[in-house]
This record gives C-alpha cells, structure tokens and sequence, in this order.
C-alpha cells in the first residue's frame, strides 16, 4: 500500500476546477491516546492537489495523525474506488469532538487558528480566551 510517490500529480490551472473526491490514508502517532498506530481512510472534497495537500496537513495536524497517502478517489483503483469512507474530519478546539471539516468554524481571531464544531463552541472558546 505505497503510494508516495504522486509526484507528477498534474495541476492546470487554465481548467475550472470541479470538487473531486479525494482519498486520504492516516495514521495515528505515537501522541495519539486513542489506537497507537491504527491506519485509517477518509474521503473528502476538493478542487485540486493544494487544496487536498491543505485540507489532508491541516486534518493531519490537529488530530496529531500521520499521512500516509492522499490520491484523487477516481486514481485510487480497486477496491478504493467503488467503497465508501468517512468523511474527513477535524478536531474541535474546544470539545475536542470530531466533526466535518466542511463544518469547521474558525476562531474570527486572526492569530488564533482555533476550529470549532458549533458556534456554541465557538462562542465558550472566546469568552474562555479572547475576554
Ligand atoms: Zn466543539
Ligand atoms: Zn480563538
């Protein structure tokens, strides 16, 4: 299950872009509490190979997981292709609950980088640290 060698993954930027499905591959760290060493896939939605690279990095550092391989989900081949995964999701800053990235709401505050599931959480978060 190699697949890191997707460098000549080509990107015209003259095409407008459509959301591709995207297959990511992680693996938790040794930081993570939960399965040390558990390989997992998500699929998520993006317009190319900078906004899959950002969203998979970003995924990948907040939940403190390894990345694996990420691929367009039509590349992946068999089985990959014609199964289902979960979505990608991100870890909540305050609750520490998984949710889809898709739902993120970001911190309003430009040097926190906090995301959050709800704006409940959001709103406990500023009160918390930015008051
Ligand atoms: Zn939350
Ligand atoms: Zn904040």
């Amino acid at each position: 299950m190699n697949k890191e060698s997707n460098d000549e993954i080509a990107f015209k930027e003259d095409d407008i872009l459509p959301y591709e499905k995207w297959l990511a591959a992680f693996r938790n760290g040794s930081s993570s509490e939960i399965l040390e060493g558990h390989e997992f896939l998500r699929q998520f939605h993006a317009t190319g190979f900078y906004e899959a690279y950002d969203i998979v990095a970003s995924f990948a550092e907040k939940s403190q997981v390894e990345i694996l391989w990420f691929l367009e989900k039509r590349e992946c081949g068999h089985p990959y292709v014609n199964s289902n995964y979960p979505e990608l999701e991100s870890l909540c800053t305050y609750c520490n609950g998984f949710f889809s990235y898709r739902d993120s709401i970001p911190c309003p505050y430009s040097q926190c980088s906090s995301i959050f599931c709800s704006k409940i959480c959001l709103q406990d978060h500023i009160a918390l640290k930015h008051k």
